[in-house]
């Protein structure tokens, strides 16, 4: 293997991106998946005609993913197609009350004098607040993600931190702006985003509202996994060589330097550099055995929460489904509350269902429906036993769904499948089966992320939703861009 190889260990979409823009470059980049197919968390399930996506299936800042195939000279739209859907969202909550969440904005504001006309006022004043956030968050934190807290006091950051309102929490922004209780769950909705609690992250997080608001939310037409699908060509015509089904089991590191990876079947890979796309809570346990002072302060730090999902093929039809709905739960700090506090599942959860077939038809059968039903779910923990658990929580979900008007939706179900916490964590060896990597529940969350670049060996990297700058598709491949930038410098 030449000098200039390149592993990257994961084929999520961090490291898909970085995979992209070294091979780019010239660089020669193995990429290794231990599961069947790229693309991580996104991923997907078909059965019995029907096509679920199985991670995120909204997509936001589209920009971030031009900007990627333009770095490898390419046109996004010869390999996809991306559209808005209308509206983005159907929120309805349990007396019946509904909203629909127009990608327009001037349908938008006239839902929400509809539905409280004195928050009228309130959305404006929340969008220029909003707007001032993401002007100093995008250069400081998204677009320049940072190595260590002195890359941070720059004097942008000292001008621009009043802006970032991190002292009070998104909920406490949020009631500052409506009146409206039910304007107020939807704006908090948003810091579910990133696998957190609106009671307890800082209001910067508001900032991912505003992106949805005045960027838009996106759709991949054909499925989200097209996404995937369509980053694996580019690497195939940029002779990224893909290993699938194939699990690093160490990495290999001597005199303070990685050098390459061993896998579970006993072959070594030698590298110059490494990059892991895997959680890094993971990797620290088990890829770097030698680490496990690290290993042991990043398990004390709190995970993301992480999805309970059922996969639904129904035989019928609901027409009130949207392609992207929410059914709202009564008391939603209760939910939070159990969650992040108390470590157990909510007993009123609200309910995301994502019924693709709305937008691409052949996702089901005629007059049939593909349910992608997610709700929050705590990170594992002692307190829920899934094997013991999952199936009368999803009877749960259900009878909720029935209760929000899917009538006799248990009797239409011809294809059921569950995802625990506990199977998202084996599927792509997420620590704690959180989605998100860690939680962003404390104003200081971002600066306890593991850094791009391992601090305690050289030639080590990560990249994706447990590094810099987050979770989520949009900061997951600009951690890509971020780590190609760090391993090409230290390249020279
Ligand atoms: C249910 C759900 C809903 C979501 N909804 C949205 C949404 O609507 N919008 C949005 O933007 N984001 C959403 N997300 C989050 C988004 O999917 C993730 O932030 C993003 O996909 C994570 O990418 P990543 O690069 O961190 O890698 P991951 O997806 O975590 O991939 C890491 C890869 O490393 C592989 N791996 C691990 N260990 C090894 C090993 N030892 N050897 C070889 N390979 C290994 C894994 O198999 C995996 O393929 C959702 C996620 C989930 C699960």
């Amino acid at each position: 293997m030449s000098s200039d190889q390149i592993i990257i260990v994961g084929a999520g979409l961090g490291g898909l991106a970085a995979a992209v823009r070294l091979a780019a470059q010239g660089r020669r980049v193995t990429l290794i998946e231990k599961n069947e197919r790229v693309g991580g968390k996104l991923n997907l399930v078909t059965a019995q005609g029907y096509t679920f996506d199985t991670g995120p299936s909204l997509l936001t800042m589209p920009w971030v993913l031009e900007e990627l195939f333009a770095a490898a000279g390419r046109r996004l739209s010869d390999y996809l197609q991306l559209d808005q859907i209308e509206p983005t969202c159907r929120y309805q909550w349990p007396d019946g009350t509904h909203f629909h969440a127009w990608q327009r904005l001037p349908q938008f504001v006239q839902e929400v004098e509809r539905l409280s006309p004195a928050d009228v006022a309130g959305l404006f004043r929340f969008l220029a607040h909003t707007a001032q956030i993401y002007d100093a968050v995008a250069d400081n934190f998204l677009l320049r993600p940072f190595d260590g807290i002195r890359d941070l006091l720059t004097p942008r950051l000292l001008r621009d931190g009043p802006r970032i309102d991190a002292l009070r929490s998104v909920d406490r922004a949020v009631r500052s702006f409506f009146r409206s209780p039910y304007l107020r769950q939807l704006f908090n909705r948003y810091a579910t985003y990133n696998g957190s609690s609106p009671y307890l992250s800082p209001a910067t997080f508001n900032v991912i509202a505003y992106i949805e608001l005045v960027e838009g939310g996106w759709y991949v037409r054909g499925g989200m996994y097209q996404l995937a699908h369509a980053l694996q060509r580019l690497l195939e015509e940029l002779g990224v060589e893909l290993r699938l089904n194939t699990s690093v089991a160490s990495i290999l590191s001597e005199r303070g330097a990685v050098h390459g990876v061993r896998l579970e079947h006993g072959e070594t890979i030698t590298a110059r550099q490494v990059i892991v796309n895997a959680d890094p809570r993971y990797a620290y346990t088990t890829l770097l055995p030698e680490q496990q002072r690290r290993a042991a302060r990043l398990a004390r730090l709190e995970p993301s929460c992480s999805g309970f999902v059922l996969f639904l093929g129904i035989d019928t039809s609901y027409p009130q489904l949207a392609h992207h709905n929410i059914f709202f739960s009564s008391d939603y700090q209760a939910e939070f509350t159990a969650i992040f506090q108390k470590g157990v599942p909510a007993a009123d959860p609200t309910i995301y269902v994502a019924a693709t077939c709305v937008s691409d038809h052949d996702h089901a059968p005629p007059g049939h429906m593909n349910l992608f039903v997610l709700v929050n779910a705590p990170a594992l923990g002692p307190r829920v036993c899934w094997p013991r658990e999952a199936e009368a929580y999803a009877d749960r979900v259900i009878t909720r769904l029935e209760q929000h008007g899917l009538h006799h939706l248990s009797q239409h179900i011809v294809y059921r499948q569950i995802w625990t916490p506990a199977e998202i964590a084996a599927r792509y060896n997420a620590a704690d089966g959180a989605i998100y990597g860690l939680s962003s529940n404390h104003p200081f969350s971002a600066f306890m992320r593991p850094p791009l670049r391992a601090p305690e060996l050289r030639n080590l990297y990560f990249v994706g939703g447990g590094t810099h700058p987050g979770g989520g598709i949009p900061l997951v491949l600009l951690s890509g861009r971020a780590v190609a930038e760090r391993v090409s410098a230290d390249y020279r």
